[in-house]
């Protein structure tokens, strides 16, 4: 049995979630609202997202979609800052596509009664890029307050990135977190960093409020001497980081002036992302090691 299947099993998820806690607010709507709050109360935004993914029955789709619209309504009855982020395959993309766009238009639809009414559409792998890039534009031609995310390890990207900045659609941009061949991604760290800081530029320079996701200084530096040289004001775009990850970077970014999202998981299928920020970085993997032996 693989390591993600063994994490994925419900009897692994309930006695080990103190392992998964530093990345994820909590398994209840209320722990997400309190961890919304801290980050409000230190100047930053958040992005809310209900784990879960690669559903394949009908049922447990639209069991996501109503989770959607019970957050929806927690945001609007706690008055935090924050939109939500979803996953297509969470939504019924490995179902049927219109199945899972009837889906995000209700919670575009809930959505639209929240402050901020925006919902951003996560990146998977590349097995359904395509699909939830068509989801998005069909989605998009309703309305504006949905966006995608572009994935900088994919050779594709730049020619996504432009497709993008035509529509005006607002693109998160990150490294990418799957394991992809290498006929379609970039493998190496500094390949993947030059192609980053390339479709940055083009959308800090001609794209709609882009969101710069990433942990990497050397990335985040490069973008603050971009658009101080440029002239790119602090208001055209944001940095994005996850829950958990670098606090004191999201903390110095808020103090130098600059728009700071965390995006926050939560709820009790949280294998398949903690799977993805343990192998991403091995200091991790050790870290749930010892987590697990100390107990
Ligand atoms: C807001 C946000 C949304 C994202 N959405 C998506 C998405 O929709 N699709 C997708 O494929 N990927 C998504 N990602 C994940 C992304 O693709 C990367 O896998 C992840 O951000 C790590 O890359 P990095 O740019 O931070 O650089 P890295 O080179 O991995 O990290 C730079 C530094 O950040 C710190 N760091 C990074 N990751 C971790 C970690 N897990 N634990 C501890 N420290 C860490 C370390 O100090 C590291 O040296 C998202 C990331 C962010 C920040």
């Amino acid at each position: 049995m693989a390591v993600l299947d063994v994490i994925q099993t419900p009897a692994f998820q309930q006695r080990f979630f103190f392992l998964a806690k530093r990345f994820i607010a909590g398994e209840t709507v209320a722990q997400a609202m309190d961890a919304v709050a801290v980050i409000n109360a230190q100047g930053m935004t958040a992005t809310l997202d209900f784990l879960g993914e690669d559903v394949i029955a009908r049922p447990e789709a639209e069991r996501t979609r109503d989770a959607y619209f019970e957050l929806l309504e927690a945001i609007r009855a706690r008055g935090v800052e924050t939109n939500v982020s979803v996953k297509l395959t969470a939504m019924g993309l490995l179902v049927d596509e219109d199945f899972a766009l009837a889906n995000l238009r209700s919670v575009l639809q809930a959505a639209s009664h929240n402050r901020d009414p925006f919902v951003r559409i996560d990146m998977e792998g590349s097995a359904v890029t395509d699909a939830t890039l068509r989801i998005f534009e069909r989605a998009y031609a309703e309305t504006r307050n949905v966006g995608p995310v572009l994935q900088a390890y994919l050779k594709r990207t730049p020619a996504d990135v432009e497709h993008m900045i035509a529509l005006g659609a607002r693109v998160r941009l990150c490294k990418g977190a799957y394991s992809e061949p290498a006929d379609i991604a970039y493998k190496d760290m500094p390949a993947i960093r030059s192609h980053y800081l390339r479709s940055a530029e083009s959308l800090l320079e001609r794209g709609n409020y882009p969101g710069i996701a990433t942990h990497d200084e050397r990335i985040i530096a490069a973008v603050e001497t971009f658009t101080r040289e440029r002239g790119i004001g602090p208001e055209r775009f944001e940095f994005q980081m996850l829950y958990g990850v670098r606090p004191e970077l999201q903390r110095r970014l808020v103090s130098d002036g600059y728009r700071v999202r965390v995006y926050v998981p939560y709820g009790t299928h949280w294998a398949g992302y903690f799977y993805r920020r343990i192998t991403e970085r091995r200091e991790n993997a050790f870290f749930a090691l010892r987590s697990m032996l100390h107990r």
